[in-house]
């Protein structure tokens, strides 16, 4: 197949970078060059010996220098600073892309240090896993799974060619408007952490549970709280903070249904809890036919909760 970019640049080298320079490698002819730059040596020295990108550079600007396509994956926080430190070594009629788990936040950040002639299509993949950094990637992580691009207002070819990248990653693509966006992701992302995030952190408080039974006794519901609970703190710090009005809205709406089936649970409402139950086994199996996840035991994860 023809390649698309002749020189790809990525800012930041954790999980995902990692995973989309391992899937453009498989490809084979996706891209021509790739640079990548991390914020820390440690990180850097990691990505060399381990082969993460033809070239790691020492500064973000000779990363981008003549790259066709730049890939910020930096927690959504750093967008804005790293479009900044960038914006003035961005080669005329390049696109600019992200990964970052919240939209409107990160095109109010990055949208002001955008250089003329510059494309900027922001892009979500809905895929990931707790761990992080430069060794945590894989090729196959995108397999089967979407990707959200917002078109804003770039030319059709340039989000047509965005689009190719990542069908060529493996991943299914669809278009949105990031105010949408940040509002589905409430729902199937973000919320979710934070239940599991507060699961963990309440049953660390139980005091009449011991440590070592919560964790010799922990049964699926729980155990699956303390993956997702075991997610990177700062990238999870920063999607509260920015996607902050969508979240609220879904917490305010899981308030009101934690309450009322606390109510059944108190009067003894059978029927409620049954019915509630039968309506979210659907659901359920309906995101194992959309291909999202694996009706496989664990999700069909390996003990390390890798696909
Ligand atoms: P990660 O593995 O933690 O890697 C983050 C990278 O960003 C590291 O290379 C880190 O550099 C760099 N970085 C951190 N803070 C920075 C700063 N202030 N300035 C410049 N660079 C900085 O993260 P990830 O899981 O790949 O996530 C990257 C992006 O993808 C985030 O925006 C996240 O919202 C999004 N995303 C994540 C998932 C997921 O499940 N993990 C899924 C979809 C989208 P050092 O290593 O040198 O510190």
């Amino acid at each position: 197949m023809e390649r698309i970019y002749d020189r790809v640049a990525l800012i930041g080298l954790g999980l995902i970078a990692s995973s989309m320079f391992w899937a453009m490698k498989r490809d084979g002819n996706l891209a021509g060059e790739v640079t990548g730059y991390a914020r820390t040596e440690a990180t850097r020295e990691t990505a060399r010996r381990i082969g993460l990108c033809d070239r790691v550079c020492d500064s973000m600007a000779e990363a981008v220098k003549d790259a066709d396509l730049v890939i910020l994956c930096v927690p959504v926080g750093a967008m804005g600073p790293v479009m900044e430190e960038i914006a003035p070594h961005l080669k005329p009629g390049c696109t600019v892309t992200d990964v970052g788990s919240v939209k409107g936040d990160v095109i109010r950040s990055v949208t002001p240090h955008l250089p003329e002639g510059v494309f900027f299509v922001p892009g979500h993949p809905l895929a990931g896993t707790e761990h992080s950094g430069p060794e945590s990637g894989f090729a196959e992580l995108f397999d089967n799974r979407w990707t959200l691009l917002i078109p804003g207002s770039a030319p059709d070819e340039v989000v047509g060619d965005l689009r190719s990248f990542w069908e060529r990653l493996g991943a299914n693509v669809d278009l949105m408007d990031a105010d949408h966006h940040d509002l589905v992701l409430a729902v199937t992302s973000h919320t979710p952490h934070l239940i599991a995030y507060t699961m963990v952190g309440v049953a660390d408080d139980l005091r009449r549970v011991t440590d070592s039974e919560v964790i010799k006794y922990s049964a699926a519901g729980f155990r699956d709280f303390t993956r997702i609970a075991a997610s990177d703190p700062t990238m999870w710090r920063d999607v509260f903070l920015t996607n902050k009005e969508a979240t609220l809205e879904i917490l305010g709406r899981f308030t009101e249904e934690l309450f009322a089936l606390q109510r059944a649970i108190r009067t003894g409402d059978g029927q409620h809890l049954f019915d509630y139950f039968t309506r979210t086994r659907a659901i359920r199996r309906g995101i194992i036919q959309a291909g999202q996840d694996t009706a496989a035991p664990n999700f069909g994860r390996g003990p390390s909760g890798q696909k």
